[in-house]
């Protein structure tokens, strides 16, 4: 799918995420604690950062579709149901989707920082409404595996 490996990874690691991002997430961490509620301010900033993605990836945090998939070897991944169905394994670590729109968006064109996927993990993670479940070693490297990296 891509032309050159080397590229793509001086890309995704320019594309981690910019501090306003991070200090927008632990912002929502703190105010979803107090009052389970995101106030529009943030709401709004969100979208300033993150584009139509952000009320995708709230979607999908209402919706629970975020699971936390952990081995006992100590390995984590996210499983991101997408709006049709679809699976998604994310890879927070190193900050990548195998979603079209990751690859199209955010890698090739640079113009977003996250699909609504990465964007619902993060979110879950910063409201701790995550989905746990427990896979085996081997589960775990069928799963990476499979991502198309
Ligand atoms: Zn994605």
């Amino acid at each position: 799918m891509f032309t050159s490996g080397e590229r793509v990874f001086r890309k995704m690691r320019s594309s981690f995420l910019p501090s306003v991002a991070k200090q927008l997430f632990k912002d929502i961490q703190k105010i979803w604690k107090e009052t389970s509620q995101i106030p529009d301010d943030l709401l709004i900033a969100l979208k300033f950062v993150f584009g139509p993605s952000a009320l995708q990836a709230l979607d999908l945090v209402d919706q629970r579709s975020v699971t936390c998939l952990s081995s006992p070897s100590g390995r984590q991944t996210f499983q991101v149901t997408g709006g049709s169905g679809r699976m998604y394994i994310c890879l927070v670590s190193c900050h990548f989707c195998p979603c079209p729109a990751f690859a199209y968006t955010v890698l090739r064109r640079n113009e977003g920082l996250l699909c609504k996927h990465l964007l619902a993990v993060y979110l879950s993670q910063a409201m701790g409404v995550m989905q746990q479940e427990t896979v085996s070693d081997q589960e775990m490297t069928t799963l990476l595996s499979a991502t198309s990296f």
